[in-house]
């Protein structure tokens, strides 16, 4: 792959910002022998009109990966207010004038093993990236034959690099049955989530999305939708979810900040209602993209100005 759209990038890293080719970690450290390491994915909105960039509930995200740095036992925590500030004086040196997404990475660095819990490292990353097209067209969506991993064994409420072999899996798989994209169960044979994104479905017109405990990632773009669809008026239940329940839905869609709001058009060859995107679903995407993009006013404190 050509590195050539990165080359000119700065990247924050270890307290520095630097450029893109001088961004390297230890062949010696324990995030690459044991994948001992925590990630958050960002999106930034670049509104054209207001001539803005807008990042999308930055204090959040840099919350939970003071969570995930807890849950994975890192004997030392890199705190969200620094990477807040970092994050956005990232985004100030790339001079950034399109949508980003960025990438913050804690990990465990120099030469420890397995049960090394420090010296910590961090950097983030930020590329451009705008909405995909099947944000509009909708996905296909398979029910994997991979298992979704369970709080017993890798903990999914952390977002820890080394859990993503096992969603790697399941998204290889579901691209070469001809599908794009795959959803999880758990080891209870419940829903449990998409590869990298939350999923919910409309059933009898109420919304319906596996809860916390269903070893899910606790989205924050899922926490966005219930929020979003509550003030539509819709009913929400987060509760266990039957693979049988999507033969009776009308509509479904994913949800995750890479993901966005995602409509399911059809899962293992069956179609969900008229097999497109719904209608609420387009309503709840207008709210949403209004939202990020600065367009609603932000009531909530969610956007950062850049
Ligand atoms: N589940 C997994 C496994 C994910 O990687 C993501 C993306 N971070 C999500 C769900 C969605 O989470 P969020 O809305 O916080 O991006």
């Amino acid at each position: 792959m050509s590195t050539d759209k990165f080359k000119d990038l700065i990247v924050y890293f270890n307290g520095e910002f630097v450029p893109w080719d001088q961004a390297k970690i230890h062949a010696f450290s324990p995030a690459v022998k044991y994948g001992a390491s925590v990630f958050e994915g960002i999106r930034g909105y670049w509104n054209a009109d207001k001539q803005k960039l807008y990042l999308f509930r930055l204090q959040d995200h840099m919350e939970r990966i003071e969570l995930s740095q807890r849950v994975m036992r890192f004997g030392e925590i890199a705190p969200a207010g620094p990477l807040c500030d970092a994050t956005v004086e990232l985004m100030r040196r790339n001079k950034f004038k399109a949508s980003v997404h960025i990438r913050p990475t804690v990990y465990l660095d120099e030469y420890g093993e397995s049960s090394a819990r420090g010296p910590i490292g961090q950097f983030i990353t930020a590329i451009e990236r705008g909405t995909p097209k099947k944000v509009e067209d909708g996905v296909r969506a398979q029910v994997s034959s991979w298992e979704r991993i369970s709080d017993r064994s890798m903990p999914a409420r952390a977002k820890s690099n080394a859990n993503y072999n096992n969603s790697r899996y399941a998204g290889i798989q579901a691209k070469v049955d001809g599908y794009d994209a795959a959803i999880m169960l758990n080891s209870r044979g419940k829903i449990s989530e998409g590869q990298g994104m939350c999923v919910f479905m409309i059933r009898n017109g109420v919304a319906i999305t596996p809860s916390v405990t269903s070893d899910i990632l606790e989205s924050i773009t899922r926490d966005t939708v219930i929020i979003l669809l509550k003030e539509m008026g819709i009913e929400v239940q987060e509760r266990d979810m039957d693979r049988s329940e999507f033969y009776d839905a009308s509509e479904a869609f994913f949800c995750g900040t890479g993901w966005e709001v995602t409509p399911i058009n059809d899962i293992d060859g069956s179609p969900i209602g008229a097999g497109k995107p719904g209608e609420l679903t387009r309503k709840l995407q207008n709210k949403y993209f209004d939202l990020v993009n600065g367009v609603t006013e932000d009531t909530r404190g969610w956007l950062t100005e850049v």
